[in-house]
């Protein structure tokens, strides 16, 4: 018997995860068998998390979405009848040519980080919104801002090349269980491990991570800030300072130290709920360690003053000299280094005159339930969901709900499955997934290109994102060229010149040009090119041009009802919603959980695995508790991000989170939020 034909395909892992992985996918007789990491790639050295090794039984998952779909309940009920794809685009032509008739605006796309691709993600999707004229929408829900909090410090989303943590001597993990989502940082920080590193982790949460580092400050949530200047305070009356680098390469060192001498390690170890001997000891090693870097990642930053604290944290390095070495300094986001050409991808030109809306995807439970005024203009009438589960995902999910139930309210959403928020929609249209499409990756954890070619035919009769609103803007008469440009044209165009884009087609990736310490004679991205401690643009809007530390929206204490604070991190076999809804990945993780400290289970009489009821005046969210030193007293961790419908009593812990926005940035502020736990 012949043995199948069977063919290795080079791709990348399209999810919202910092390690971008190169993956090879086996393919026997046209079906993928096997997905496996590309050992060719350094970082990913042939090794994948367990999620998306599964990758083939989300692919082929029973219940995929195959056919379009169009509504036949109530919404929300997820009841639905197939119907053609000339029918579902005939339908969405003439509902969106409708509302555009008398306001574009009307019409709102909402789109995240389902796949971190630069084609299926913005591109055909944001020509064709550009030629409507639709709102614009902001995309903060997880990094804007870090991300902003980095750019007005560091002048971009730039930092260390990973790799070099290898060679660190003390490695700082501040808000990241590296091991659940950034494993191939962790296999970096191990070796470091191994040739004597120090490695200390930050975290409210004894995380995975923090059980493997010699470390762990558990400070309250909200606090990052404060534990940031008492370092800076250490740093200052200890000597440990590299003040060549200062005078040569920051800006506003004066002004910054003044602020920083306020903050005494005992005056932050309140704030902070943890000992000033921990803080100076911290100090201590981090102002004598060389080289000394820090992993920082998102969770810190989703509180109201997480801009405020990414920058605090974001000058440490620059105060004792660590980006003079490569495997020192600071790495939250390499993707400022990508020279992504993203007009030419998403063609804002195609608004012309006109200059929509901009719609926070943050607070889209309030916004799907205005009215039409002034201040906000036309009330929502379309949405156009794809890439993105907001009705799991987006805070106050009560909101959320409400308003995807609006029976006026016409949603049209692009996915692989009935998540929660293609039970709300109207029309279901099925996607492909990374397996099925061309698309081309950058990152915001390493600084390599990946190309990601179709390994399989599309299974039933998905859709690439891209071919959908192709086929929308013909049915809408947009005859522009740019509509008219291939996958694989998009994807050559995307980086423009900066990558050969035939050594992406034999490899599958390659590296970008870079210095190996970016930053070790200055030459920030600023416009002073020094680290911005002050920075004149946040106080050219009115605001703190020095970092401080800014108290919670929702601080412990200050509300007697509501003793607890509650961070939500991803469980560990979910990657925000993603593979909730894959049978062994949810087999792993049970059921959801809410880790609670013994002595505050204690008080409340909760058994560990005893179901509970996690309220404050939002909501209700039912789960079960996890006795446990993983959360500190007075904090709670609602492991995230379960699908609703899957959850115990039809909501997740978004039922509980607030639309409240961080300091910078417009984000939300997920990890800032008070609740009561009682047995149910
Ligand atoms: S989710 Fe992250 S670790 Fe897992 S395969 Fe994708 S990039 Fe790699």
């Amino acid at each position: 018997m012949n043995a199948p034909a069977s063919t290795v395909v080079r791709g990348a892992c399209p999810h919202d995860c910092p390690d971008t992985c190169a993956l090879l996918t086996t393919v026997e007789n046209g079906r993928a068998t096997k997905v496996q990491g590309n050992p060719a790639h350094a970082l990913t050295d042939g090794v994948l998390c367990t999620k998306v090794a599964r990758y083939t039984e989300r692919t082929y998952h029973p219940e995929r979405v195959l056919t379009p779909l169009k509504r036949s309940g109530p919404k929300g009920a997820g009841q639905f009848t197939p119907i053609t794809w000339d029918e579902a685009l005939g339908e969405i032509a003439s509902r969106l040519q409708a509302i555009a008739a008398r306001d574009p605006q009307a019409i709102l796309p909402y789109s995240y980080a389902g796949t971190m691709g630069l084609v299926q993600g913005e591109s055909i999707s944001a020509r064709f919104f550009h030629r409507l004229g639709a709102s614009l929408l902001d995309r903060t829900i997880c990094a804007s801002a870090g991300a902003e909090a980095l750019t007005q410090t560091l002048g971009n989303k730039v930092g260390m090349r990973v790799e070099h943590f290898a060679e660190s001597k003390l490695i700082v993990i501040w808000g990241s269980n590296s091991i659940g989502s950034n494993l191939h940082f962790w296999r970096l920080a191990q070796e470091a491990k191994r040739r004597g590193a120090k490695l200390v982790c930050i975290d409210p949460r004894q995380s995975e991570t923090a059980d493997k580092c010699h470390e762990h400050i558990a400070l309250l949530p909200g606090t990052d800030a404060a534990l940031a200047l008492a370092l800076m305070h250490e740093l200052i009356v200890h000597g440990w300072l590299d003040q060549d680098y200062i005078d040569r390469y920051t800006l506003g060192w004066d002004a910054l130290r003044e602020r920083a001498l306020q903050w005494p390690p005992e005056r932050a170890a309140q704030v902070c709920g943890v000992s000033a001997s921990q803080i100076r000891s911290l100090a201590r090693d981090w102002g004598s360690t060389k080289p000394a870097a820090i992993r920082l990642n998102y969770g810190m930053q989703r509180v109201r003053g997480g801009g405020n604290a990414v920058r605090a944290i974001a000058c440490l390095p620059a105060l004792t000299g660590a980006w003079r070495h490569r495997a020192g300094g600071l790495l939250m986001s390499n993707s400022g280094h990508f020279p992504v050409r993203r007009a030419a991808l998403q063609r804002p030109d195609l608004l012309g005159e006109r200059r929509p809306r901009t719609v926070n995807m943050s607070t889209i439970g309030d916004d799907l339930l205005r009215e039409a005024s002034p201040e906000f203009g036309p009330k929502i009438e379309a949405l156009i969901v794809y890439n993105s589960n907001p009705v799991a995902v987006a805070p106050h999910s009560g909101r959320v709900v409400q308003g995807f139930q609006r029976e006026d309210l016409f949603t049209v959403v692009l996915e692989h499955f009935l998540t929660d928020t293609a039970d709300h929609a109207d029309i279901v249209l099925p996607a492909t997934t990374q397996l099925e499409h061309w698309d081309i990756h950058t990152s915001y954890g390493h600084t390599d290109v990946l190309l990601n070619r179709p390994a399989i035919a599309p299974v039933g009769q998905a859709c690439t994102n891209t071919e959908i609103f192709r086929q929308l803007a013909a049915r809408m008469g947009f005859d522009e060229p740019c509509f008219a440009e291939s996958d694989e044209q998009l994807c050559r165009s995307a980086i423009g010149d900066a990558q050969d884009f035939e050594v992406l087609l034999e490899h599958g990736f390659a590296s970008l040009p870079l210095p190996d310490a970016p930053f070790a004679e200055g030459g920030f991205p600023t416009p002073s090119g020094r680290c911005e401690f002050f920075s004149q643009r946040l106080a050219d809007q009115g605001l703190d041009g020095l970092p401080d530390h800014l108290p919670n929206h929702e601080a412990i204490g200050s509300d007697a009802r509501y003793p607890l604070a509650m961070i939500s991190p991803p469980a560990r076999n979910f990657l925000n919603s993603s593979f909730v809804n894959v049978q062994s990945l949810r087999d792993i993780e049970a059921e959801p959980v809410l880790e609670i400290h013994p002595q505050d289970a204690a008080a409340r009489g909760i058994a560990d695995g005893a179901p509970v009821a996690v309220f404050n005046d939002r909501g209700r969210y039912v789960c079960t508790a996890r006795v446990s030193a993983r959360a500190r007293p007075g904090v709670v961790n609602g492991l995230g991000i379960w699908w609703r419908k899957l959850g115990l009593n039809g909501t997740n812990v978004n039922e509980l989170t607030h639309q409240k926005l961080t300091d910078l940035g417009r984000a939300p502020s997920f990890y800032d939020c008070l609740v009561q736990v009682a047995r149910t």
